[in-house]
């Protein structure tokens, strides 16, 4: 480790929460209840898992490189210019690359405490300086942890290179609107660059007007960039397909480091075929929606402390007077029985568990569980 740069020193590797390879043989797969990586319960269109098989016979080849079908779909989807979008693999690798091109030594980057876990990873890869702004207070009226943007944009200093915002947010669930938004771009300096990760946004948009997205914005702010994923509201996580959107100028320097295979061709054309399937999407988010609404007020009635949510998962309380005690042996007694949620210690918010919506038997299945578990 020692012959590692600075900022690779003080990482630890990726922490899934849970060694899932060993519950699932413990458990059996349809024994194991897994809501603890905020994956899709419904799981991919029959018309993207049609086009892999329909890929088989071309295995031993090279996919396209530049990923152009899957690029002008994007392109028609969101009203861009297809030279401003870049594929990854995964909006993860996106993130990290961004951070990798953009900042280095001596200069910052800026994101909210309880932002997605990768912000900081990519700032020390990239050996840059974190700025972790203070997040809205636990007792905020309506958006508990989520991100200050006043905040936010008062810690840009000449030095700053990236920001980087995720709306709605992992994961604290949490989401600011689009006239805050706006009015953020419209006082930060064109010199530094605004990352908008939206892994969630398809989830969140059902004509609620609440959830900022970059993307009407792209055409004004040369510096801001959106992400996006296949993972969630696709229900693609397997595949490691994520997408960014820009300024054609910095989509072509993000070009520079890109691997030039980095999106498989199996997974291109099961893109394509997720973005010609919208009916599978508008199912999902609706479904989503509604076990959102039915689990957290389950859980409410449990006297649990449920934060706001847009997304596919809803950070929970399970402390007693703020003593994280109980939160680990409620996540203790769930494991034992099979049940897999994400412990959030590791985020420095060791009172709470995230759990991810399920289908409907999904979620009865859990909150049996926990009954189970509250009572003993
Ligand atoms: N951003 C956020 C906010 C996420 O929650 C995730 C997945 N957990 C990602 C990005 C990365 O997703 P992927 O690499 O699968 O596109």
């Amino acid at each position: 480790a020692s012959r590692a740069q600075p900022g690779v020193r003080g990482l630890r590797a990726y922490d899934p929460g849970h060694d899932l390879v060993a519950l699932r043989a413990r458990f059996g797969e349809a024994g194991l209840l897994e809501l603890g990586s905020n994956e899709n319960p419904y799981g991919a269109s029959p018309e993207a898992r049609a086009a892999i098989l329909d890929q088989m016979h071309a295995l031993h080849r090279y996919p396209d490189p530049l990923g152009a079908d899957l690029k002008r779909a994007l392109a028609a989807k969101h009203g861009v210019d297809a030279a401003q979008i870049l594929l990854g693999n995964g909006s993860h690798e996106l993130l990290m690359q961004l951070a990798q091109v953009f900042a280095g030594p001596d200069q910052d980057v800026v994101y909210s405490r309880y932002g997605f876990a990768v912000f900081a990873l990519a700032t020390q890869c990239a050996g840059a300086r974190a700025h972790v702004v203070e997040a809205l207070p636990r007792d905020h009226a309506t958006m508990p942890l989520g991100h200050d943007l006043d905040a936010i944009l008062a810690a840009i200093t000449p030095a700053t290179r990236l920001v980087y915002l995720a709306n709605p947010n992992n994961p604290t669930g949490t989401w600011f609107g689009r006239d805050a938004f706006a009015t953020f771009m419209s006082k930060v300096p064109a010199e530094v660059i605004v990352v908008m990760d939206e892994a969630y946004a398809e989830l969140a948009d059902d004509g609620d007007t609440d959830v900022a997205s970059g993307l009407p914005l792209l055409a004004r702010h040369a510096n801001l960039v959106v992400t996006r994923t296949f993972s969630k509201a696709y229900g693609l996580a397997g595949l490691r397909v994520g997408y960014l959107l820009a300024a054609r100028g910095l989509v072509a320097v993000m070009e520079r480091v890109r691997e030039s295979f980095n999106v498989n061709g199996p997974a291109l054309a099961a893109c394509e075929a997720a973005l010609r399937d919208e009916s599978h999407l508008v199912w999902g988010r609706t479904r989503n929606r509604e076990q959102r609404e039915q689990l957290a007020e389950a859980l409410q009635a449990r006297g649990l402390r449920v934060l706001p949510s847009r997304t596919n998962f809803v950070l929970v309380d399970f402390s007693r007077q703020d003593d994280a005690a109980r939160t680990v042996q409620v996540e203790a007694a769930l494991i034992a029985r099979g049940v897999v949620l994400r412990p959030m210690a590791g985020y420095g918010l060791p009172e709470y568990l995230r759990i991810t919506v399920g289908s409907q038997s999904e979620n009865r299945a859990l909150l049996s569980a926990l009954d189970d578990v509250l009572r003993s």
